[in-house]
């Protein structure tokens, strides 16, 4: 059965000129069939050199959002359209608004986990790959608030000295994880570096070796002389880093490490997205031209 659903979607990515995109915490065959796969600052990328006509998105709402905004002109779908972010929705447009009234001296950071009407209000976008070098690029004399996520905000506060205000959105998935679950996994593998991403925790992350983006820990897993790894991000991650790196181990830092959003594209509804072309991906113009400036602006210093 899913040996032909794989051959219906090879068929129908062909005839459509489509290319199909996946994020690293999409369930390992849809990550297997995809075209491209990578982190959000990856993808976004990907997403703005993209030649094929039809862009079939692989992820949550607000990444095939960010698709179309870099696209206006092809058509994307998303094989499921409930897959939402919940760290996303902690802010509205509306609520920026008023958050930017009260502080009109400084600079708004917007990490790419957000709607694409948050990321027309906001002067630049970041991803977990790049907020350090984002951040810093904005001169020191402006203040920033920082939208969605309080976690990877303090984080990238500690690693650049700025002053930071924070929204407090956090990510349900990676906000689960404590501190004795960490302390747990390394008493139990000693040997094994800890690797988080800056979504957990602060108190996590400080017990952590590194706090990286899903694209970091890949990097920093193939240059580590270490034979095992504590990985602190969703599941999925673990699916690719046991693809590329057969000869070590990855312990995930705790059970059920697993975005029920990002879980949430299956083989049979991409086969079904891939044959009815329904689930378009659709961004009002002008909210897309704005949104369009702030993730730009991010691509050009990253
Ligand atoms: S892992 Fe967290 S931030 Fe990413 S899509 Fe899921 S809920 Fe949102």
């Amino acid at each position: 059965m899913s040996d032909n659903l794989v051959e219906f979607i090879k068929e129908r990515k062909q005839k459509l000129n489509a290319v199909i995109m996946a994020h690293y915490y999409q369930r390992p065959e849809i990550q297997d069939l995809a075209d491209l796969v990578g982190d959000s600052l990856q993808l976004a990328r990907d997403a703005a050199q993209a030649q094929a006509d039809v862009i079939v998105f692989c992820g949550v709402s607000f990444m095939a959002e960010s698709a179309k905004i870099l696209n206006p002109e092809k058509l994307v779908v998303m094989p499921e359209p409930e897959a939402g972010c919940p760290m996303a929705d902690m802010i509205t447009a509306d609520k920026l608004r008023k958050w930017k009234a009260s502080h009109p001296e400084a600079k708004v950071v917007c990490y790419v986990n957000s709607s694409a009407e948050v990321k027309a209000e906001s002067d630049i976008c970041c991803t977990s790959s790049n907020a350090i070098q984002v951040v810093n690029s904005i001169p020191r004399e402006y203040p920033i608030l920082f939208v969605p996520d309080k976690n990877l905000g303090n984080f990238v506060a500690l690693k650049t000295g700025r002053k930071i205000e924070c929204w407090p959105g956090y990510c349900p998935t990676h906000q689960d994880v404590t501190a004795q679950e960490i302390q747990e996994m390394r008493a139990r593998h000693p040997q094994a570096p800890v690797v988080v991403h800056p979504e957990c925790r602060p108190e996590v992350i400080k017990l952590a070796d590194e706090a990286l983006s899903t694209g970091g820990i890949l990097k920093y897993v193939e240059k580590s002389p270490a034979r095992e790894f504590i990985i602190g991000t969703e599941a999925g991650l673990l699916h690719q880093l046991e693809k590329r790196f057969p000869d070590k181990v990855f312990h995930i830092a705790r059970e059920e490490f697993l975005c029920p959003n990002m879980k949430l594209t299956t083989l049979e509804n991409l086969a079904y997205v891939m044959d009815t072309l329904e689930h378009k991906v659709e961004v009002p113009e002008d909210i897309g031209i704005k949104a369009y400036h702030s993730l730009e602006r991010m691509l050009n210093i990253s």
